[in-house]
This record gives C-alpha cells, sequence and structure tokens, in this order.
C-alpha cells in the first residue's frame, strides 16, 4: 500500500509539470488561432485590402467619372426623382439621399436612417422599379446600401473592399406586396416563396445589376438578404459638360 502510494506520488510527480507544460502551450497555439481567425475576419478595410471597382473606376475620381455622375445626376432630374446632397463617404462617388419612392416602390430603411446612395444606384433602382411593381411590389425594406466594409461571401471575409463601400449596394431584407405582405428573405425563401424567386429570375434576367447574391448563390452569408448592386461602366466615353 505505501509502496503503490509512493509510485502514485512519483508519477503525479513527474508526468504532471510535463502534461501541464503541454496543456499550456497548445492553449497557447488556440490563442493564437483564435487570434488569427479573428484578425482575418475583421470587416473593417486596411491598406492592403484590394480594391474591387467597377470597370474605369478610380480614386479620387476622373473627370470621366465626374462627368459620368453629372448626367446621371441629370437623369434624375429628367425623370423627377428628388434627392438631396450627402456629405462624403468612403469612395461614393456622387452621394446622395434619395426620394424614399422610386418608380413606384418605395424603399424603407430598417434599422439606421439617412442610408447614404451613389447616383447610380438610384438610377439603377428607379429603372428596375417598375419591373418590381408589375411583379406586385409595392415596398422594399432594406439593411444597408453604404458600408465601409470588405467583401462577405461564402462565410468568410475576404480582403476585397465591397462595393457596399461604393454606396452602389443594396442589401435587401424583404419585399412588401400590393396586398401588404411582407416577404422575407430569411424567413420565406428557402420555404419556396414565389414572390422571391420571381424577383430574384426578374433581376438575372434584367442585366440591368452586376450581382444579386441569395440565399441560393451563397448560402452561408446570404442567406438572410439579397445583395443588390448596381453596374456603372466608367470606361464609357462620355462628353465633359462645360463647367460654368
Ligand atoms: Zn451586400
Amino acid at each position: 500500500m505505501f509502496r503503490l502510494l509512493l509510485i502514485s506520488i512519483l508519477v503525479a510527480g513527474v508526468v504532471s509539470p510535463a502534461a501541464e507544460a503541454a496543456k499550456a502551450s497548445s492553449a497557447k497555439v488556440t490563442k493564437k488561432k483564435k487570434q488569427k481567425r479573428k484578425a482575418k475576419d475583421n470587416r473593417t478595410p486596411t491598406k492592403s485590402t484590394k480594391a474591387n471597382m467597377p470597370r474605369g473606376f478610380v480614386w479620387p475620381p476622373n473627370r470621366t467619372m465626374e462627368a459620368m455622375a453629372d448626367e446621371c445626376q441629370a437623369k434624375l432630374d429628367e425623370q423627377g426623382i428628388a434627392y438631396e446632397p450627402a456629405e462624403a463617404k468612403g469612395r461614393v462617388l456622387r452621394p446622395m439621399l434619395p426620394q424614399a419612392e422610386l418608380g413606384g416602390i418605395t424603399y424603407t430603411a430598417v434599422y439606421s436612417k439617412n442610408q447614404v446612395f451613389d447616383c447610380q444606384l438610384v438610377l439603377a433602382l428607379a429603372t428596375f422599379s417598375p419591373q418590381l411593381y408589375d411583379l406586385g411590389v409595392r415596398e422594399v425594406r432594406f439593411g444597408s446600401a453604404f458600408r465601409w466594409s470588405k467583401v462577405r461571401v461564402g462565410g468568410k471575409t475576404k480582403n476585397i473592399l465591397s462595393r457596399h463601400a461604393l454606396g452602389i449596394a443594396m442589401d435587401i431584407v424583404s419585399f412588401v406586396d400590393d396586398q401588404g405582405v411582407d416577404h422575407n428573405v430569411k424567413h420565406d425563401y428557402k420555404a419556396g416563396d414565389e414572390l422571391l424567386h420571381d424577383i430574384e429570375r426578374t433581376v438575372n434576367d434584367s442585366g440591368q445589376f452586376r450581382l444579386l447574391l441569395t440565399p441560393k448563390n451563397d448560402p452561408k452569408s446570404h442567406s438572410d438578404h439579397f445583395h443588390l448592386e448596381a453596374n456603372p461602366d466608367y470606361t464609357a466615353e462620355v462628353t465633359p459638360r462645360p463647367s460654368s
């Protein structure tokens, strides 16, 4: 009995520190891994964040881009769409706060008010909205338009600047139809909601947007919203307006 006790004390004395050291080092590794993962998942853009720009987009904007922004505003004016200029943010070429109703559809920000849009997004929505209206949509509820952030896709943050940082993308949470029914992407898309699937098809067929991310093509990062993105091309030839 005594011998057994002695052995167990010896064993405990010899094994324990080594085991503890191993445990400590594995905890260190896990902590490092976690920190690394956390750093990787930081969505705030840094100096190394790659640009994810539309064709011809440069920053600061060149004359062609300014001319196209002027042209965009002129088109909104022609269509009688009211907007207020907004303060400069991120890489938004022509920041504005548009009227809520565009092309027969009311756009409502569900989280924070005063969402800044680039003119190109406003114009794209105003142009496309009548097609949403024909599908029976009356209101679009969106989470955010401008957001200074990196791209998030497939459950991972990529070191690429999101086009939300340009004010040309919108994250849509739900669509309200002419009966007042709210068709929510998170709750209704997977259940086969016809309106949501019709909208997805119509957006893709229209060719008016660069990208529509949905629970179908990105189930990990877009299970609860549609990411809709305008598609400006700044390589286009425009005649700069004479400055007054
Ligand atoms: Zn988005």
